[in-house]
């Protein structure tokens, strides 16, 4: 999933689990930093197995244990959500494209509904056929009417929780924004390239 998608269901668990225990503002905006923060994991794409940034370690399950024990071992309730939070992203993360879920086994697993066996296996020759490989990736999202429905209703549900449990942190739907222009932008910067 886009980062906007993986920060609208981090504002969704920090909404809901908001309603129980009344976050500051620090506490909530953390719940939502963990629901994206492992995709910055893009800049170490080059040390990754195959040059896919889900295979490095920031995409497994194993940060999210380490931050639900700390969070219980010095009981705060924030942390243990925000490692919940880090969980769901690579859960969600297996739907797509698959991640490296437990690290050690070095494989890609999921459901990976974005990509068939036959395009995997014969992957070279596919990203063969763009210009930028990237746009492979990224056009298989947009022509997908099950991720474009997924957008939708991921979005519509955020905006249903927070207005009913975290009002008053509502402003922080902006990020949702922000981040949905830079996907957006990078979509049509891509089909302008692949188009030249
Ligand atoms: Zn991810």
């Amino acid at each position: 999933m886009q980062i906007n998608n993986h920060f609208a269901i981090g504002l969704i668990l920090a909404s809901i689990t908001h309603y129980f225990f009344d976050f500051t503002l620090l506490e909530f905006s953390m719940i939502c930093f963990f629901s994206f923060v492992s995709d910055f994991d893009v800049i170490f794409t080059k040390f990754a197995i195959d040059q896919n940034h889900r295979n490095l370690f920031t995409h497994s399950i194993i940060p999210s244990i380490i931050i639900i024990i700390i969070g219980v071992l010095i009981n705060w309730i924030a942390l243990i959500i925000s490692g919940i939070s880090y969980f769901i992203h690579i859960l969600v993360d297996t739907f797509d494209w698959g991640t490296n879920l437990f690290y050690f086994g070095h494989r890609n697993v999921g459901l990976r509904l974005l990509i068939s066996k036959e395009e995997q296996e014969n992957l070279i020759f596919y990203l063969g056929q763009y210009k930028n490989p990237a746009s492979f990736f990224d056009f298989k999202r947009y022509r997908s009417k099950i991720w474009l429905s997924m957008n939708v209703i991921i979005f519509l549900l955020m905006m249903i929780f927070v207005l009913i449990y975290a009002l008053e942190y509502s402003y922080l739907i902006s990020f949702y924004f922000i981040s949905l222009f830079f996907h957006l932008y990078r979509h049509f910067h891509l089909k302008k390239i692949e188009a030249s």
